[in-house]
């Protein structure tokens, strides 16, 4: 059986995951929460911050391939409405929200608001 992260959206397995203050989080979320590390992989980065850097494509690895796709939409495009994301991904609003709060944290995308409208940009 598997559950979603209530903080990533993540799929994992039931016996994976973790209980943590009421929500459902996979491992990396629970140990996050309990570690809060500025890096978006708390193990990757003894050993691979580096090459990472190195790569260009610092922070995204651990990510998932619809995050990853997210994040190369509003790279490419330089900023996106939360309704184009929406459409584009066919998410809800609270999958959308879970996705962006992840790159977000990974600090590869930030939110702006403007005229009323919520926009995601690149991070830097
Ligand atoms: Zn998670």
């Amino acid at each position: 059986m598997m559950v979603k992260c209530n903080r990533c959206g993540r799929e994992i397995p039931d016996s994976e995951k973790y209980e943590y203050h009421g929500q459902t989080l996979c491992e990396d979320c629970y140990i996050d929460r309990q570690f809060p590390a500025k890096a978006c992989d708390p193990w990757a980065v003894y050993s691979a911050t580096r090459s990472r850097q190195h790569s260009g494509f610092k922070n995204a690895e651990g990510l998932t391939d619809l995050q990853k796709a997210i994040y190369a939409f509003v790279k490419s495009s330089g900023r996106v409405t939360k309704e184009e994301l929406l459409k584009n991904f066919n998410l809800t609003d609270s999958e959308l929200q879970a996705q962006l709060a992840t790159l977000r944290h990974c600090e590869l995308l930030k939110g702006f608001k403007e005229e009323g409208r919520t926009y995601a940009i690149p991070f830097d």
